[in-house]
């Protein structure tokens, strides 16, 4: 007896009408394990809507049935239609987050509906909105726990090449493909019964990483040459990027994911940040080794949160004055930024 696993099965029992949804500007994890969901509940006979609150990065767009997911954020009439199939839904499946307000605006609907909820999550903070919850914090991915809430249910010969690629994508880019320190045993296993279907990894590794505008990699180059600062006093790094050269760069939703991750490739430098001016807000993303949790450092000061390694957080500051907060944080740091083993 596993309880929130037996209190799915009970709900999916019977037909339901299923709306999922993801968090803002999702990831690969958010929209693989959105769409792998919905793949496998209509396999099982329910009628699925998938809706993301914002515009998906363009490298994931080749995702079995991406095309099918609707964008609240896109026109009013695809508002409408969200609130639509969100007021006519019996379950809706929050996947990828555990803060109704990740879905920006949309989180009114959801939080309105009278449907069932179910959250399936890693994430740390969980806000107790569901009544359903399948949330593992020791998960790599939200994915990880949607291809174990799959095989729970109905064992892995129900799965097939499209849910395999989307599960993949997602458990492969939340473990920046499989290294960092969250790649468990059960990552492995799972990779290997999603193989099983035929599913061709190089092709999902492609689509994702060897897929980028030329303009993107022109972005990269300028930011690494241009607005890479190194703190080796607090062996910490960090980055910034304006909305003119978001603009300048043609840069999208999605064209900016990764660029963290190369500020933590410096020797040793164990805790990173990028700032980005975009939307009227600074976003920022962190990025940190071993012990020391950008989580805490983004949910103290920057109304954010995420996992002890990866997390993000936003302002209404500019982005100078964002980064002066961040340099006036640091030396409360020091001492645990000077104790983690790299
Ligand atoms: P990224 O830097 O790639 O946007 O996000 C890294 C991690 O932090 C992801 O797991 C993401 O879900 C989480 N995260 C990013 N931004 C926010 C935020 O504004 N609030 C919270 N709670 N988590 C965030
Ligand atoms: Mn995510």
């Amino acid at each position: 007896m596993n309880q929130p696993f037996d209190a799915l099965r009970a709900v999916l029992a019977s037909p339901q009408k299923v709306v999922i949804t993801m968090h803002r500007d999702p990831d690969a994890d958010a929209m693989g394990s959105s769409l792998g969901w919905a793949l496998y509940l209509e396999k099982k006979g329910h009628q699925v809507s998938v809706i993301s609150p914002t515009d998906i990065a363009s490298n994931l767009h080749w995702l079995p049935t991406a095309d099918r997911v609707l964008v609240f954020e896109g026109t009013n009439a695809k508002a409408r239609e969200c609130r639509e199939v969100i007021q006519e839904a019996t379950l809706v499946c929050c996947l990828d987050f555990s803060a109704i307000s990740r879905l920006k605006e949309l989180g009114r609907w959801v939080n309105e509906s009278t449907a069932t909820k179910l959250l399936v999550d890693h994430h740390i903070e969980p806000e107790p909105f569901a009544d359903i919850m399948l949330w593992d914090t020791g998960a790599a991915a939200t994915a990880q726990l949607i291809f174990e809430t799959i095989r729970y249910l109905d064992g892995t010969a129900i799965l097939d090449v499209p849910m395999a690629e989307c599960l993949y994508a997602g458990i492969m880019t939340d473990t920046g493909s499989f290294r960092h320190g969250n790649t468990t045993p059960e990552v492995h296993l799972a990779v290997a019964e999603l193989m099983r279907t035929g599913l061709e990894i190089n092709k999902v590794h492609r689509m994702i990483f060897d897929n980028s505008p030329l303009l993107r990699m022109k972005l990269l180059g300028h930011v690494l040459s241009n607005r890479l600062q190194v703190l080796p006093e607090y062996r910490t790094s960090y980055m910034t990027l304006t909305a003119a050269e978001l603009e300048k760069y043609k840069s999208g939703t999605g064209d900016t994911d990764g660029i963290v991750n190369y500020g933590l490739q410096i020797e040793d430098v164990v805790m990173t940040a990028l700032f980005i001016e975009r939307k009227g807000e600074v976003k920022i993303s962190f990025r940190s080794f071993g012990d020391f949790s950008v989580r805490d450092l983004a949910s103290a000061h920057f109304n954010g949160g995420g996992h002890r390694n990866a997390s993000g957080g936003r302002t209404t500051l500019s982005l100078q004055e964002t980064v002066d907060q961040f340099l006036k944080f640091l030396p409360f740091y020091k001492a645990q930024l000077l104790s983690v083993e790299k």
